[in-house]
């Protein structure tokens, strides 16, 4: 099999294009025509495969669903309007009144608020535990477990749990593993081997490849037998490995609305063709910054799995092969220090987003967490003192320039 550069490139569009174009064009269409009323009934009733509707489906955007699909050896996926509509409408394919799901408070904040302050009055039961705690997700999970969603590095506290022992875990359980692999990506890791049922992609990070578009895709690793779900266990016996996805399709996704546009799905394509190319050169910018940083005076820590200091270094190592993605953070005195630093900063940008070509630094407190308490945010272990850099694509030496004069005005 071709390498995953070679994949990513070369993939045939998914339908061979009349003209013979080398790239899928742009359906910017909201609706298809059929030729007769026959075919779109059986079009609607799913039993002759064809397109009707775009908030359904689009030939842009299933072209882009089949890559990502493809490249990461999953046996369905589906592209949505963000990562958060991907989240959420995985969550909503699997949860139900009364069943909870087992996570971290360690995981991206607009995820640990989807769970446990939208979907709570829905009633889902946020069960938080320490991923690093095998026992701790044991004893959390019970009968009324929708799913364990983990990410395979958490943002922005960058902890990598032991993703192969966890899913062993939950496959002995009967519930599914949900992974968040956007930091990562499937070309630094595959959540398919690892163990992972469900893999989630906020594609508006590293896929897009630029900050051009915001998407999201939900990739069904295949690895799940859905006659254990209580929720698709019915649906299993009609669907049998497709449950799932013909249920996130068909009761969720279409009703919920949350599509990709075709638009959006054409630029994602194009950044995924580049996406090992990126994120090599991130990986190695990054590994670079955090060697800098830790032997900085002002810097009181560093936390990038990639150094050996970092207490998720051996895990990583063996997860990752080498590449620990583009994503690192470090700790200054005080707040004050952080903002500081990030304003004296030049080429370097403040802003939010991960994994763009340019290199972002955040105050993660102030900003993305803004919405939580004090007291919250210590649990998080969220701290004030904490900045967040997402590392680019530029030349090493230039980012080093920023970061050293940056670092002498404090
Ligand atoms: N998951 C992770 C790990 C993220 O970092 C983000 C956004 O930063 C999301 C999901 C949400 O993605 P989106 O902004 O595309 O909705």
């Amino acid at each position: 099999m071709y390498g995953f550069a070679t994949r990513a490139i070369h993939r045939r569009p998914f339908k061979k294009d009349v003209h013979g174009a080398l790239r899928v064009p742009v359906y910017d269409c909201s609706s298809f025509e059929h030729d007769d009323s026959r075919s779109l009934q059986l079009s609607f009733a799913g039993k002759k495969p064809a397109h009707v509707y775009s908030r359904i489906t689009n030939p842009t955007v299933e072209d882009f669903e089949q890559r990502l699909r493809e490249l990461s050896g999953g046996l369905a996926a589906l592209a949505t309007s963000s990562g958060m509509a991907a989240i959420s409408n995985t969550i909503m394919a699997l949860a139900g009144s009364g069943t909870n799901i087992v996570t971290t408070k360690k995981i991206f904040g607009n995820t640990l608020a989807l769970f446990e302050k939208t979907l709570q009055p829905w009633g889902l039961v946020t069960r938080c535990v320490s991923m690093s705690e095998l026992d701790e997700i044991e004893r959390a999970i019970d009968a009324k477990t929708c799913a364990v969603f983990l990410e395979s590095m958490t943002n922005p506290h960058l902890e990598v749990a032991d993703i192969g022992r966890i899913s062993r875990l939950t496959h002995e359980r009967g519930v599914p593993l949900v992974l968040d692999n956007t930091v990562m990506t499937p070309y630094l890791f595959n959540s398919k081997e690892a163990g992972a049922d469900i893999e989630i992609l906020s594609s508006t990070k590293s896929i897009s490849g630029g900050g051009t578009v915001v998407g999201g895709v939900i990739i069904d690793n295949g690895t799940f037998d859905w006659l254990r779900s209580p929720k698709l266990a019915v649906k299993a016996e009609s669907f049998g490995k497709m449950a799932f996805i013909a249920a996130l399709r068909a009761d969720v996704y279409r009703n919920i609305g949350a599509c990709m546009s075709p638009h959006n799905a054409y630029l994602q394509t194009l950044g995924l063709e580049t996406l090992s190319l990126r994120l090599d050169k991130t990986c190695a910018n990054t590994q670079k910054i955090a060697d800098f940083l830790e032997n900085q005076p002002h810097i009181a820590a560093v936390h990038y799995p990639g150094l050996v200091s970092s207490p998720y270094h051996e895990i990583a190592a063996r997860l990752f092969h080498g590449k620990y993605g583009g994503v690192l953070t470090f700790d200054l005195a005080d707040q004050d220090s952080c903002f500081a630093l990030m304003d004296s900063l030049q080429l370097i940008k403040r802003a939010t987003n991960i994994n763009d070509n340019k290199t972002l630094i955040l105050h993660p407190a102030s900003t993305i967490f803004v919405e939580y308490g004090e007291a919250e945010k210590t649990a998080m272990g969220l701290r004030s003192t904490m900045l967040r850099l997402s590392v680019g694509i530029e030349d090493y030496e230039d980012l080093l320039d920023d970061l050293q004069r940056g670092l002498k005005t404090l």
